[in-house]
């Protein structure tokens, strides 16, 4: 089989990038593991910067965001028992960012790209991909029948995730790996009740963090941190609930409860691995980097990354190498200013388990400032709703 790109990976990135390639008229093969149905119900991300959501909509892929994506121009600081409203709008110029869920984006890309008749094959396994130094890479694999497959591609594109396979098979001396795993998790569930906010709340609390998130107006999608090595067997509905309450607590506001339908436990990284490319193998997403969700930024970043490597690779197929050759240092930029505003929210909201009371005294006053100078809050609305940098430095001197 031949095709010009072959993807690894029906992520975000992955499908984003191969219906990119195919707006540009570039032929692509997406490989997945997982079932259709696994990648479309499972439940991750769902806050989109204004910079995804126009990318969506550039591209032909927003009708259903647009119907039912909420727009959001805030959030709420919950410390010390106060509740402060962050102005996005207010602190950025009019920027905001849209709560939509990534199982929704994944549903409307996979629909869309076999609409338009795109190779997308799930249940695929023993991926491999071989001769990635040689302008003929391939990608092999094994079908849902149990045929063995082999593509001869001009590139491949890695996004397969942090546990996939295809940073792994880039030389360890080509890779620098930076990695942070942080001494706590999330317990999320996804709650079949109307959302208690209309913004997202991020509450410090002495007991943990907590985020009250939303996916819609009658699903409410809601954090605990715990400890990394907790089951989910530990926690009961009602326990999760009484703990939410008692985080969230605020004098004449409630937590309205109702039936979960999924929970999980996730555990809190920071990593970065460089260069996003090899040879002809390029890697997005979260096959390259991992940001605790506390910053809403994981992704976004799968989205930034394909949006600057579909045109590299249109452009590399057509003999010019040039933005290819940039594509890496074009994405870490963004990846580490990501990574940076991730870790800053995580260490600001979270109890580190065993940390004196001098560091609450600290994170308290950090939260303090962040509500009360404008500069401070402005500083996070901007990077919340998606930094873009000022190639002059915006006039500072
Ligand atoms: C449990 C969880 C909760 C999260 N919550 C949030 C959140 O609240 N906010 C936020 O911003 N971010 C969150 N994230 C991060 C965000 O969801 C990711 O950054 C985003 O999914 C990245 O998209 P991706 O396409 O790069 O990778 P993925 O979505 O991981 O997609 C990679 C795909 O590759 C497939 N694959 C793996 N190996 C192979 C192989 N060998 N062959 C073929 N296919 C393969 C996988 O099955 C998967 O479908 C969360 C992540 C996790 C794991």
């Amino acid at each position: 089989m031949r095709t010009q790109v072959g993807i690894v990976g029906a992520g975000p990135a992955g499908l984003l990038l191969s219906h990119l390639l195919a707006l540009r008229g570039v032929d692509s093969v997406v490989v997945e593991t997982r079932s259709r149905a696994y990648c479309e119900a499972r439940q991750r991300a769902g806050v989109l910067e204004d910079g995804s959501v126009r990318l969506l909509r550039e591209s032909g892929l927003a009708g259903r965001l647009d119907r039912q994506g909420l727009e959001h121009g805030g959030i709420y600081l919950q410390f010390a028992g106060e509740r402060h409203h962050i102005d996005f709008r207010a602190l950025t110029g009019g920027r905001t960012v849209t709560v939509y869920a990534q199982t929704e984006i994944v549903k409307d890309l996979i629909a869309q790209r076999l609409a338009d008749g795109a190779a997308v094959h799930f249940d695929v396994s023993d991926t491999e991909v071989d001769r990635l130094t040689s302008d003929r890479p391939v990608l092999c694999y094994t079908d849902a029948d149990g045929t063995r497959q082999e593509i001869t591609c001009d590139a491949i594109a890695g996004c397969d995730g942090f546990h996939g396979i295809c940073r792994p098979a880039m030389p360890a001396e080509v890779l620098t790996v930076w990695e942070r795993e942080y001494p706590y998790a999330w317990l999320g569930i996804l709650a079949d009740v109307p959302p208690s906010t209309d913004e997202l709340i991020y509450a410090h609390h002495r007991n943990g963090f907590a985020l009250h998130s939303l996916r819609g107006p009658a699903v409410s999608r809601l954090y605990l941190q715990v400890d990394p090595a907790e089951r989910v067997g530990d926690w009961p509905d009602q326990r999760i609930w009484d703990e939410l309450a008692r985080r969230f607590e605020l004098p004449g506001w409630e937590l309205k409860q109702g039936p979960v339908m999924d929970k999980g436990i996730t555990p809190m990284r920071s990593f970065v691995s460089a260069p996003m490319r090899y040879g002809r193998l390029f890697l997005a997403g979260d096959a390259a980097h991992i940001v605790p969700p506390t910053g809403a930024k994981g992704l976004n970043l799968a989205m930034a990354d394909v949006a600057v490597l579909a045109p590299a690779l249109d452009a590399l197929l057509k003999g010019d190498e040039r933005p290819a050759d940039a594509y890496s240092a074009a994405c870490l930029n963004r990846v580490w200013r990501s990574t940076h505003f991730s870790w800053w929210m995580t260490t600001m909201l979270h109890r580190t388990p065993g940390a004196d009371e001098m560091e609450a005294e600290l994170q308290l006053s950090q939260l303090r400032y962040v509500t009360s100078s404008r500069a401070a809050a402005m500083s996070l609305a901007e990077n919340y709703t998606g930094y873009r940098a000022q190639p002059s430095g915006a006039g500072l001197t």
